[in-house]
């Protein structure tokens, strides 16, 4: 459909509708300015596929023929087989790699320019914490996070790709899980120079993997200036200790790593020092971002990220209460607790069920709310219910 492009609004069905150009509606969705209209994904999805120029060429030049999210200029999500555990199969690989001159770069330098004035202070992000031994700023050329490609085709996508991009590599890791770090072998092969940033715990959990790669310590405050566009670390505990989000404050554009998921709900590693409070905290400072979209590592970005995080918010305060209740009624181990407080899940879901329930109830025990004929009974729950966990999985 050709024609001109009127300012006039077009009432339809009693509300305002009026004709947009293409770049108006990219601006619309990178900016991070809550006060312009939303664009719906799809909408712009057909927006973006008319006007190639404005998006450049990553996905073709760095992911070609392979499943990809290009948003907006600069971003690609790209899920990659992966160890992930049910319900999926892949850890999405986010390439962060901004256009260069002569190639999208009008609309991008136009959100730049336009948002380095009127974003909400950040509060939630004070740089004056960082610690000793923490980067507070590194340069590169460009960034993926979390490479978590299992071996066989996904690691040799993933070789692809980062043999696609060029210059100084960054690789940033939200958390040391499996899954989050399997490709980093094929980094330490195919760009040996590249820095592998994460937080201390992350760096000294995932041990061997990437062995001879240079990795630095990052946490809250950090600056990871990508070219001339920056991106902040976030610290964001309870999925593991030590997990980190980045936020692009342009576009405000959330990682989220694994603290949110395109689909299910929470699932903390209490192993690995996942704590049901911090989980809680984490949500809430999200939620000040006023993130304009969310990347999780599973599943689909969100389009709206303050429903979503209302939701994980929600969710868990839920299961508290309806957990404290099945102990009131007499449960006091993690299986009958499972069993009461989980009833409307599906059973394969009860092994990673309890182990929420278990930083459930060291939660309310740290709160003082357990009843206290059960009290001890829980207690024993926490320390021995394992194997009843390990009963689980085996069935
Ligand atoms: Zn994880």
């Amino acid at each position: 459909m050709t024609g001109s492009v009127s300012k006039q609004q077009i009432p339809v069905n009693g509300q305002d509708r009026r004709w947009i150009k293409g770049k108006e509606a990219v601006w619309w969705s990178v900016s991070g300015n809550a006060t312009l209209p939303r664009i719906g994904p799809l909408v712009l999805h057909l927006v973006l596929m008319s006007q190639p120029n404005v998006m450049g060429d990553l996905k073709e030049r760095v992911a070609h023929g392979m499943c990809a999210m290009a948003y907006p200029p600069g971003f690609l999500v790209i899920p990659m087989r992966s160890a992930a555990v049910h319900p999926f199969s892949t850890t999405n690989l986010l390439v962060f790699d901004p256009p260069r001159e002569n190639t999208a770069g009008k609309v991008h330098e136009m959100y730049l320019a336009k948002d380095a004035v009127g974003v909400p202070p950040v509060s939630a992000m004070d740089r004056s914490q960082s610690n000793n031994g923490v980067l507070t700023e590194v340069n590169g050329d460009c960034l993926v996070v979390d490479p978590g490609a299992m071996p066989g085709i996904a690691q040799q996508q993933l070789a692809t790709i980062i043999n696609a991009l060029e210059g100084q590599l960054l690789v940033f890791l939200t958390h040391h899980h499996r899954d989050h770090v399997e490709g980093l072998s094929i980094i330490e092969q195919h760009k040996p120079e590249a820095l592998v940033l994460g937080h201390k715990e992350t760096l000294r959990r995932i041990g061997n993997v990437g062995r001879k790669l240079v990795k630095h310590c990052v946490g809250r405050g950090t600056s990871i200036t990508i070219r001339n566009e920056t991106l902040l670390v976030v610290p964001a505990a309870g999925h593991t200790i030590g997990h980190l989000a980045l936020f692009h404050v342009p576009t405000r554009i959330l990682v989220a790593g694994d603290h949110c998921t395109g689909e299910g709900t929470i699932l903390l590693d209490d192993r690995s020092g996942g704590d049901m409070e911090d989980y809680g905290n984490t949500t809430i400072m999200f939620m000040d971002l006023q993130a304009r979209v969310l990347i999780p590592m599973h599943g689909q970005p969100s389009f709206c990220p303050g429903v979503m995080l209302r939701m994980y918010r929600k969710h868990p305060i839920d299961r508290e209460s309806r957990i404290l209740s099945a102990i009131r009624r007499g449960a006091n181990t993690v299986y009958t607790i499972v069993a009461d407080a989980y009833a409307d899940t599906p059973v394969p879901r009860w092994p990673s069920a309890g182990r929420n329930v278990l930083l459930h109830v060291k939660l309310l025990h740290k709160k003082e709310r357990l009843p206290e004929a059960s009290e001890r009974a829980v207690k024993v729950c926490l320390y021995f219910d394992v194997c009843i966990l390990v009963n689980f999985w085996l069935s």
